[in-house]
C-alpha cells in the first residue's frame, strides 16, 4: 500500500484491538503447582494498571502500547501475568487470567476489530497441557472466524495444531537469551495492522519432526542450526512479499504434550503449498542437525576439577569470575531451585571468595532472619522439594545480610522489570556467600548479588541457577563459563521422566 492509503486511513479508521499477556513455561513433571500467588510474586496486572506498571519495561504489554501509538489503535487491556516456570497452573490462577481476556472478548465483542496476545506457547493447566491452544480456541469461538488474532510466542513454545488453527498470525522471539520481546510484538502488530487494513490475508501453518529436542535449545549466542535457520528465514522473508514471517521454536521438553518439540511456523499472505514445502525444508535441516549441542555439560566432580585448574590463573590475572551455571536446577525451566549438589561440590572443594545464588528455602530464610545479622547458625538448607535432586544440606555459617529480595533488573534481559526473590538471607559458609531465597527464581542479573552487597566482578567464582539467560549479564564480566548438569529436574538426561502423552517413538527418547 502506498503512502496515500496510509494517510487517508488515519483520518478514517481507528481500530480497536483486544490485548492480553499471559506467559508461563510449565514443567508438567514438576510436583510444585503454579498458583495465583506465584503470579502475584512476578507480575499480575489487570485493566488500566497494565499500561502504567509496564511502561518502559522489556515486556510484551509495553509493546502493545507502542503499537497502539504507531497505528492509532484503541486498546482493550485485560491481563498481564507471568510467573516463574513451575508445575501446572492451578484452576484458580488460570481462570483469573484467561477469564480477563475471554470476558472482555464477550462484553466488547461488537467493537473489537482484532486481537493481539502475548503468550508463551508452553503453558499447561492442571486440566489441559495445551493452555494456549485452549485459550485461542475459546477466543475464536467467541469472536468468530473473521476477527484476526495475532499471537507472539516464546522461542520455547510447543506449537500445537490447535494454536495454529485458531490464530492467524504467529510471531516467536528470535533471541535466546530473550531480549526481543518488544520487537516481536511490533512484528506481529505490523502484520495485524496490514490485515485490518485489508492489505493481506494471513494464513499460518506448522511443521514438526519426530523430535522433542533440537535446534541447540534455540540458543542464539553462537553459530548453530538455530542461527543458521533464522538467517535463512531473514533472506527468504526479504525476497518474497507474500512470506510474512517465519518462526522457529525450539520447544520445551518438560511438557508432557503430544505435539511438544521443535517446530517452524510460516505465516503467509494466503494459503500456498510452496510454504508447506519450505517448512518441511526447515524441519528436515533441524532433524539432520538434531545432535548439535553447543554446550559442554560437566558433572559436579568434573566441574570442580576444571575449577581447581583454572582458579590460579583467574586470580593472577584478575580477569573476572568463573561463572558456573547450574543448568539442571534452573527455575527458569521449572526445576525446583533447591538442589544442593553443586553447592556441596563447592563446599567439599573448599572454594572461597565465591557467591552462590540461590538455594530456594523459605523455611531456612525464616530461621536465619530470626537469628539475625551476624549470628552464627547451623541448619539444613535446600533439598526439601524432592530430595533425589540433592538432599537437605547441613551447614554452619554466619548471617552476612538480610534483604527483601527485591531489585530492578538492569541487564539486557527483562531490563527495567523488578525481580522479587522474597525475603532473602546471605549466609557465609566457609568463604562462600550463599543467597537463600523465599521465592524460586532463575538468576539472570548482576543485581541479584549487588542488591545484597556482593560485587560479582571481584569474586573468583559465581555459581547461579540458570541455563542460558544468565549469559546476557554475566558473560561480559566472566573470565570463563562452566555449565554443570547435576541431574536435577531440568537435566539433559530426560530418560527418567514418565512421559504419557508425548507422541512416540521420538528423538532422543526412542530414536537416534
Ligand atoms: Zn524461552
Amino acid at each position: 500500500m502506498g503512502m496515500g492509503g496510509r494517510i487517508s486511513y488515519e483520518f478514517l479508521m481507528t481500530f480497536c484491538v483486544l490485548t492480553g499477556f499471559i506467559s508461563h513455561e510449565t514443567a508438567t513433571f514438576s510436583r510444585r503447582p503454579t498458583t495465583l500467588d506465584d503470579f502475584k510474586n512476578s507480575m499480575l496486572l489487570f485493566g488500566h494498571e497494565i499500561a502504567t506498571d509496564t511502561a518502559g519495561i522489556n515486556v510484551e504489554p509495553a509493546g502493545f502500547i507502542k503499537a497502539a501509538e504507531l497505528y492509532n489503535w484503541r486498546l482493550i487491556h485485560t491481563v498481564a501475568a507471568t510467573a516463574t516456570p513451575s508445575g501446572p497452573v492451578t484452576g484458580e490462577a488460570w481462570t483469573r487470567c484467561a477469564d480477563a481476556i475471554l470476558d472482555a472478548a464477550r462484553s466488547e465483542q461488537p467493537t473489537i476489530d482484532g486481537v493481539l496476545l502475548g503468550l508463551h506457547g508452553a503453558m499447561a493447566t492442571e486440566d489441559d497441557f495445551d493452555a494456549e491452544g485452549l485459550l485461542l480456541s475459546q477466543l475464536r469461538a467467541l469472536l468468530g472466524p473473521d476477527i484476526p488474532i495475532a499471537v507472539t510466542l516464546d522461542l520455547h513454545a510447543n506449537v500445537t495444531d490447535r494454536m495454529v488453527a485458531n490464530a492467524d498470525i504467529l510471531c516467536a522471539y528470535r533471541t535466546y537469551p530473550h531480549v526481543d520481546q518488544i520487537a516481536t510484538v511490533l512484528r506481529a502488530a505490523d502484520l495485524l495492522e496490514r490485515t485490518l487494513q485489508g492489505e493481506i490475508s494471513p494464513y499460518t501453518l506448522v511443521a514438526r519432526r519426530t523430535m522433542l529436542t533440537g535446534l541447540d535449545h534455540g540458543r542464539t549466542t553462537t553459530e548453530n542450526p538455530m542461527t543458521q535457520l533464522l538467517a535463512e528465514a531473514d533472506v527468504l522473508e526479504a525476497r518474497d512479499e507474500k512470506l510474512l514471517t517465519i518462526s522457529l521454536c525450539a520447544g520445551f521438553r518438560l511438557t508432557d504434550l503430544d505435539q511438544a518439540g521443535p517446530s517452524v511456523t510460516i505465516t503467509s499472505d494466503g494459503d500456498d503449498l510452496a510454504y508447506a514445502v519450505m517448512a518441511d525444508h526447515f524441519m528436515d535441516y533441524a532433524w539432520a542437525q538434531r545432535h548439535f549441542d553447543s554446550n559442554r555439560y560437566l558433572s559436579v566432580d568434573a566441574c570442580m576439577a576444571e575449577l581447581k585448574t583454572a582458579l590460579p590463573e583467574t586470580r593472577r590475572t584478575l580477569s573476572g569470575p568463573i561463572v558456573i551455571a547450574d543448568h539442571a536446577d534452573n527455575p527458569g525451566a521449572g526445576a525446583y531451585g533447591d538442589s544442593t549438589f553443586l553447592l556441596k561440590g563447592l563446599l567439599d572443594s573448599k572454594i572461597t571468595n565465591a557467591a552462590f545464588a540461590t538455594i530456594y528455602d523459605p523455611h531456612a530464610v525464616r530461621q536465619l532472619t530470626d537469628a539475625g545479622t551476624g549470628a552464627e547458625v547451623s541448619l539444613f538448607i535446600g533439598g526439601k522439594t524432592d530430595p533425589k535432586f540433592g538432599p537437605p544440606l547441613f551447614v554452619s555459617g554466619r548471617v552476612a545480610n538480610i534483604t527483601d529480595g527485591r531489585y530492578q533488573m538492569l541487564g539486557p534481559y527483562a531490563r527495567g522489570s523488578w525481580q522479587n526473590l522474597g525475603p532473602l538471607v546471605v549466609l557465609n559458609i566457609a568463604g562462600i556467600d550463599v543467597l537463600i531465597a523465599s521465592h524460586c527464581v532463575q538468576i539472570t542479573e548482576l543485581e541479584t548479588f549487588t542488591h545484597a552487597g556482593i560485587d560479582p566482578r571481584v569474586r573468583d567464582v559465581i555459581a547461579l541457577k540458570s541455563m542460558q539467560h544468565f549469559r546476557a549479564a554475566f558473560e561480559p564480566i566472566a573470565s570463563q563459563l562452566l555449565i554443570v548438569d547435576c541431574g536435577a529436574l531440568a537435566s539433559e538426561d530426560i530418560s527418567r521422566l514418565p512421559y504419557k502423552n508425548l507422541r512416540r517413538p521420538i528423538y532422543p527418547l526412542d530414536l537416534d
